[in-house]
């Protein structure tokens, strides 16, 4: 039998309905904040990535599913290489949203000079060559959104209170969310505080893991989430990053502070928050759910210098994304769904072979007028319909039987109460309707 590849997931009937829910809660509200959809190829050229996310990350490193065709396979295998390939040849499938969006407003100009900001959402999926455990696959899902355009503070607040305002309308209980946020200092402060983390590993080389020490000259700040304990134990000392921001960075990170105490959001400020991508300038922000044991269920921040290393005028951005298959975890863990309801339909029931044209005209009729709409198409017996119908959560039955093709009429049977009437056929689209309704 042809089998999935571990770490990834099949969407239908309820999950799906649950991933199409998490998308709609989003229309909605995005939508109330301006913001317009967006969806770009799921591959892009691994420059586009390097640029963004950092050559020195784990995302780009490890991570990313590289994309060949056949021959070019064939010709990197005969070469021996792929360093002959142009730019254009080295592809890779999207490991996260950001870099593709802002790669798209570089080359679509989203954001011409005076304009206003862009503000983008999308619903897509990622592609992370990890090792596959829960919560965490190969192929996910995420809810994202990008302001391109805009560096006030203002911004910064407004994305982080409406992904909050998100996390309530999918079902949380914000009381069991933790939003913790940082600034990350910019390009005038952040390479200072660079090499002091780097200069505080290497003077504490002894205690820690070789990943930490190869680390320290390409990604020090990489440290604070080390997975070795003893690692995190040694970086609780480290210099941290508030205390060493700029005069701009520090007003800048007073003032998102200051708005999210007006709009009465909780959070906790944690110094050590770094995100894994090195884009990140400024405001950064991570969600937990207590208790859940996924890890983050979301995560943003602003990456001021991103559309410059994708070969744009210098712009400010902010994001976050929101991963559909922690969330729904997550909702799991406190005893909820964010599953709609299965759509209720109406089941047009053939009394005997005889009527079988009558009840494809009937069917096709209220397909026509927008109504969810089932038949039989087995040969099944009066009951077994009725049974059918009931599994396909049917509201009502339409039964069309000899008489009532006699009478020019047809049946209507509500499925929860058994109550039937007759209803001329010539009007059976607006009784339906009126009954569903
Ligand atoms: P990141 O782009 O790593 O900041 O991830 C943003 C969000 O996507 C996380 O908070 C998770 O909810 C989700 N996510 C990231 N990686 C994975 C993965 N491998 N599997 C499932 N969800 C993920």
């Amino acid at each position: 039998m042809a089998q999935r590849i571990q770490g990834t997931e099949d969407l239908y009937g309820g999950y799906m309905r649950a991933w199409q829910h998490m998308q709609d809660v989003a229309r909605d509200l995005f939508g109330a904040y301006g913001f317009d959809m967006i969806e770009t190829p799921a591959i892009e050229q691994v420059d586009t990535f390097v640029h963004g996310i950092g050559e020195s990350t784990d995302v780009v490193r490890k991570e990313m599913f590289r994309v060949f065709s056949g021959a070019l396979m064939e010709r990197i295998l005969g070469a021996g290489s792929e360093s002959g390939l142009k730019a254009k040849q080295r592809m890779a499938m999207r490991p996260e949203g950001t870099a593709g969006v802002v790669r798209a407003a570089v080359q679509e100009n989203f954001v011409p000079q005076g304009a206003a900001p862009a503000k983008l959402w999308y619903a897509e999926p990622m592609f992370r060559g990890e090792r596959p455990q829960k919560g965490r696959l190969r192929q996910f899902h995420q809810v994202g959104i990008e302001v391109l355009g805009a560096s006030d503070p203002a911004v910064d607040a407004e994305c982080i209170i409406m992904l909050m305002e998100f996390y309530k309308r999918l079902g949380f209980d914000p009381k069991g969310l933790k939003l913790m946020i940082n600034s990350m200092g910019d390009a005038q402060c952040r390479p200072a505080y660079r090499n002091m983390v780097r200069d505080f590993i290497l003077d504490h080389k002894d205690e820690m893991c070789e990943d930490c020490l190869e680390r320290a000259e390409i990604n020090p700040l990489r440290s604070f989430d080390c997975k070795n304990d003893h690692c995190r134990e040694v970086m609780k000392d480290a210099p941290l990053v508030t205390d060493n921001l700029c005069d701009d960075c520090a007003a800048h990170y007073a003032q998102v502070k200051k708005y999210l105490d007006a709009a009465g959001i909780e959070y906790v400020e944690d110094p050590t928050l770094v995100r894994g991508l090195d884009y990140y300038t400024r405001t950064v922000f991570e969600v937990e759910a207590a208790d859940a044991g996924v890890g983050a269920i979301g995560g943003g921040g602003r990456y001021d210098g991103l559309m410059e290393l994708e070969g744009g005028k210098p712009t400010p951005g902010i994001g976050f994304a929101v991963g559909f298959e922690r969330i729904a975890l997550a909702l799991a863990s406190q005893g909820k769904t964010l599953e709609t309801p299965a759509p209720s339909c109406v089941y047009v029931a053939c009394a005997s072979p005889d009527q079988r044209h009558e009840v494809f005209d009937a069917t096709l009729r209220l397909r026509q007028a927008g109504v969810r709409t089932e038949a039989d198409y087995q040969g099944r017996s009066l009951k077994s319909q009725f049974k059918q119908a009931d599994k396909l959560h049917a509201a009502v039955c339409v039964v069309i039987g000899a008489d009532e093709v006699a009478a020019h009429q047809v049946t209507l049977r509500d499925m929860q109460t058994h109550e039937q009437v007759q209803v001329p056929a010539d009007e059976l689209v607006q009784k339906v309707t009126a009954h569903l309704a």
